[in-house]
């Protein structure tokens, strides 16, 4: 019988999370969701150096924006709990002793200094250190040692690590480790080190809690980011060495630099002025904080080393639950690209039910105890298709609501000559005279004009503008100049034609 997909998402809470750790998430989420598999959220956090008390709710709040629901996690009800890594610290030990007791690991007394000294050693020669089958047994170790000795030293509560015996001398099998994303590889494991899985401060490694975890979880399939790939051999000696079945392993794309230059990091985005983070950290804005929808850094974040089998870009999360394929997903670096970000929001933008954009207007209103009788789903209509972030939404549409206070001096000095001035008090009076006063109406009316007066049409609708809005942007004049009303189209252009030189 297939086992049911179950996939965790194990960051460590030593940080705020970033946008490649959430793709880590999401790739998960979705691998979970179209096999009705489940979804866990565990928090790795043995590093107790380098723990961050808010770093776990960022974690939690920026899954919870991203609408990455979680089946088994730190708050939810699970069977496979606690989902702390800190809070099942006697699990860990007791399956670091069973694998000394199976003679698979060993307790190591080697100071720092002893170790120090050996790496210089052997740097001098033009090598590197490696603590492993070719020199354990000279070692300051349980397996170096004598019995006794190793009795007194544990009984006198000497520090100790435990090493995991990643090769022995008698073995000489070929060793290979596979990947759903790419292609079988043979390890020579006898140049890999003893690594440490139990550390001096009771704390198991990454190494360990990880594979005890998966396997108590029931994993089955292991997605994360490829930063992770050097662990696999050890990861699946661990397997081994507890005669456990090794989960399936997918190692995801590194996210890279907009020039490809290097992985992206936390530290790019203030060098190049986008947003790393999903959410806000400290004084690092985030994409929501940046105008972006949640459903925009999903897909966005999605096809960051994934693409479906046609060319279609825009996707939901629901359409990405079921188009997502892990056989789709790339082993070479995915670039960022912010331009292409912002893409996805403007359509994701254009995607939104206009109430929702409305009550953004209405708030922003409020905020700025302005009080309009405008018709807000018009607003909409006319500049939704402008908007990149919501951030723009002000921007966009605050001209409809307040008279411009300054006209661009570059507009002014391209579209006002000495005619226009005259020119505009006769539109005034077109328009004071339009009984119907719709979009139609006034359009006909000013077209006529300039008709009739042998104009070109930049001769009024640029000054119309500049003196309407106060710059040379915005949609379509006649629906702005009917939508903003008669009264304050003549306010507005008499107050124009007086300051405009
Ligand atoms: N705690 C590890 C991290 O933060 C998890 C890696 C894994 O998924 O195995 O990257």
């Amino acid at each position: 019988m297939k086992k049911n997909v179950r996939v965790r998402f194990a960051p460590s809470p030593t940080g705020p999370l970033h946008i490649g750790g959430l793709r880590t998430a999401l790739f998960n989420y979705l691998f979970a969701k179209q096999n009705n598999g489940e979804f866990l959220l565990r928090i790795e956090d043995t590093d107790r150096n380098r723990y961050l008390e808010h770093a776990e709710q960022y974690i939690l709040d920026a899954l919870d924006w991203c609408n990455i629901s979680i089946d088994e996690g730190p708050n939810n009800n699970g069977a496979f709990g606690p989902y702390r890594q800190s809070e099942r610290l006697d699990i860990y030990k007791s399956y670091a002793m069973k694998l000394v007791a199976m003679g698979k690991a060993y307790y190591a007394f080697d100071t720092n200094e002893s170790l120090n000294l050996l790496r210089q050693a052997k740097e001098k020669e033009g090598e590197s250190f490696v603590y492993n089958w070719q020199n354990r047994m000279g070692l300051n170790n349980s397996l170096g040692l004598d019995a006794h000795e190793v009795q007194t030293k544990l009984r006198s509560k000497s520090p100790y690590v435990i090493r995991f015996i990643m090769h022995s001398s008698v073995e000489n099998q070929p060793f290979f480790t596979e990947d759903m994303i790419r292609e079988k590889s043979e390890i020579n494991i006898a140049l890999l080190d003893d690594k440490i899985i139990f550390k001096s401060d009771g704390y198991p490694t990454y190494h360990l809690a990880n594979v005890i975890d998966d396997h108590l979880m029931n994993i089955t399939h292991v997605i994360r980011g490829e930063e992770w790939l050097p662990s696999l051999a050890l990861h699946k000696r661990l397997y081994e060495a507890f005669n456990w079945e090794v989960p399936e392993f997918a190692h995801l794309p590194l996210i890279l630099k907009p020039n490809g230059k290097g992985k992206l990091s936390k530290r790019d985005g203030d060098a190049m002025g986008f947003p790393v983070f999903p959410l806000t950290w400290k004084d690092q804005k985030g994409y929501k904080e940046n105008g972006f929808l949640s459903e925009a850094v999903v897909n966005f974040l999605a096809l960051l080393g994934w693409h479906p089998d046609n060319n279609k870009e825009v996707f939901s999360l629901a359409e990405l639950i079921s188009a997502f394929d892990l056989k789709n997903v790339v082993k070479g670096g995915a670039k960022f690209d912010y331009n292409k970000a912002i893409w996805f929001n403007h359509q994701h933008i254009q995607r939104l039910k206009s109430s929702f954009l409305e009550e953004k207007i209405r708030t922003l209103l409020i905020r700025k105890e302005i009080k309009t009788t405008i018709a807000l789903n018009h607003v909409i209509n006319l500049i939704r298709d402008r908007l990149n972030t919501l951030d723009d939404l002000w921007d966009e549409s605050k001209f409809f609501f307040i008279r411009p206070n300054e006209y661009d001096e570059k507009a002014k000095k391209k579209v006002w000559k000495e005619n226009t001035k005259k020119l505009i008090e006769e539109i005034i009076l077109l328009i004071e005279e339009d009984k119907v006063y719709s979009t139609l109406s006034i359009k006909e009316r000013i077209n006529t004009f300039i008709h009739d007066n042998g104009l070109k049409m930049g001769m009024i609708m640029g000054p119309l503008r500049i003196a309407l809005i106060g710059e040379m942007k915005g949609p379509d004049l006649f629906e702005i100049i009917k939508l903003i009303g008669r009264d304050e189209t003549i306010k507005r252009l008499n107050i124009g034609i007086k300051l405009i030189k």
